[in-house]
């Protein structure tokens, strides 16, 4: 496949899969080597000992060759029996497709609602936990950057609010956008199941998905869990104490894990993850500035990986994207679910600058007046400004 040449580069502004740097393309290209071999096993040590750092915890992580969906199921299958009972709480699309997926599996899905706007509201989940005093639910689920929506949910309340409820469920969060690109710590947390993948803050291709577990996961997987064989974390941990997996991994999409990690710590994760703020401000600067609403409601549970901007009434947003696509050659995020045609995307995460945002936001605007959307002029002026002040800042 090739897309035919059109000059420079294609602008991938949906908020994953993101752009790969070609270092890690051309870290991919390296031969493959064999996965039993003493070669691998010190790239597999690496990279598990990369992953503990960047999820920030020092037990096993669990890497899957699937796409985020299997983390997904892998943290269920593991530690819960069928007929358990979790809580989900629906912040958008993925809390909706995660709660889906949970019930194909014969769980018990109970999910407390949102608007779509805002993120996870704890003290929801602490009412319904104070009231389940026989302790019927297994697992609280939660998605930390809601792909969807634009909106962050605070983790470590959620963590509290279990803990005044008393309550033992696990608590399972989807870190699928945000790992790398937010601030996140598996173990000072308290979370017992971090799901995540590979496509979007961790500037790989799709294809490498996560679970990093806690004690009491390990436990409650080790006593029971449902039927399962490739997504078993026993069988995965036993060959990882080995330098191996007890199948054949992904090698080649390894190697670009390891450069991922490497150029993250080179960064500093602290540095990228401010940079994802930086881009997230400037991008609500343009966007109150063209006169459109950001689809989160709340400014506290802004996303730094993406922002999520309502159409006017009247206007479809997908018809607004195919312009963009045509005549500026850049992909902007679709409205996912009952936010179809609503709302468009733009994402502002992994591989990505100042000067990439301000092509990106270039584009929208221009899209906007060639579209006929109502808007001010001015959010691309806005945007700079943020960034000059920053840039400013850092000298
Ligand atoms: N969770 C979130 C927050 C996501 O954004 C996505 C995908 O965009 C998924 C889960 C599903 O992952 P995948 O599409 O890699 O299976």
């Amino acid at each position: 496949f090739r897309a035919p040449y059109r000059g420079g580069r294609h602008f991938l502004q949906i908020p994953g899969p993101s752009n790969v740097p070609d270092r890690i393309l051309r870290a991919m290209d390296y031969p493959t080597i064999d996965h039993r071999g003493p070669q691998f096993q010190v790239l597999a040590r690496k990279i598990l000992a990369d992953l503990g750092e960047l999820f920030g915890t020092a037990q096993p992580v669990m890497v899957y060759p699937a796409s985020g969906t299997g983390a997904w199921e892998a943290a269920l299958v593991n530690t819960m029996a069928p007929g358990d009972q979790v809580l989900m709480y629906e912040t958008g699309q993925f809390a909706a497709l995660w709660q889906n997926l949970a019930r194909k599996l014969g769980l018990v899905t109970e999910t407390l609602p949102s608007d779509w706007r805002h993120g996870v509201d704890a003290s929801a989940i602490e009412r319904r936990l104070r009231e389940d005093r026989e302790h019927r639910i297994k697992a609280v689920c939660i998605v930390h950057n809601e792909t969807s929506t634009g909106v962050l949910s605070d983790v470590p309340a959620v963590r509290a609010a279990m803990d005044r409820a008393g309550h033992p469920a696990l608590l399972m969060v989807d870190t699928v956008s945000s790992l790398g690109a937010v601030e996140y710590r598996h173990d000072d947390w308290g979370v017992d199941v971090t799901i995540s993948g590979s496509q979007k803050g961790m500037m790989l291709p799709a294809g490498l998905s996560f679970n990093a577990i806690s004690a009491k996961a390990l436990a409650a997987a080790e006593r029971g869990g449902m039927p399962r064989s490739y997504w078993n974390w026993q069988d995965i941990i036993q060959a990882n104490q080995k330098g191996s997996w007890p199948y054949t991994p992904a090698t080649n999409l390894l190697y670009g894990l390891s450069e991922a990690c490497d150029m993250l710590r080179e960064a500093g994760l602290a540095q990228v993850q401010a940079r994802h703020a930086r881009h997230g401000a400037a991008t609500r600067a343009a966007v109150a500035a063209w006169g459109l609403e950001n689809n989160c409601a709340n400014a506290a549970e802004f996303s730094p990986v993406l922002t999520t901007v309502r159409m006017p009434e009247g206007h479809d947003a997908d018809a607004f994207r195919a312009i963009v696509l045509d005549r500026f050659d850049m992909s902007l995020g679709q409205g996912l679910g009952k936010l179809s045609g609503k709302v468009f995307r733009i994402g502002h995460l992994g591989d990505f600058n100042d000067l990439s945002l301000m092509g990106t936001l270039a584009g929208v605007e221009m899209g906007l007046a060639l579209a006929g959307v109502p808007h001010r002029a001015g959010g691309v002026q806005a945007a700079m400004d943020v960034l000059r002040e920053h840039a400013a800042r850092r000298h």
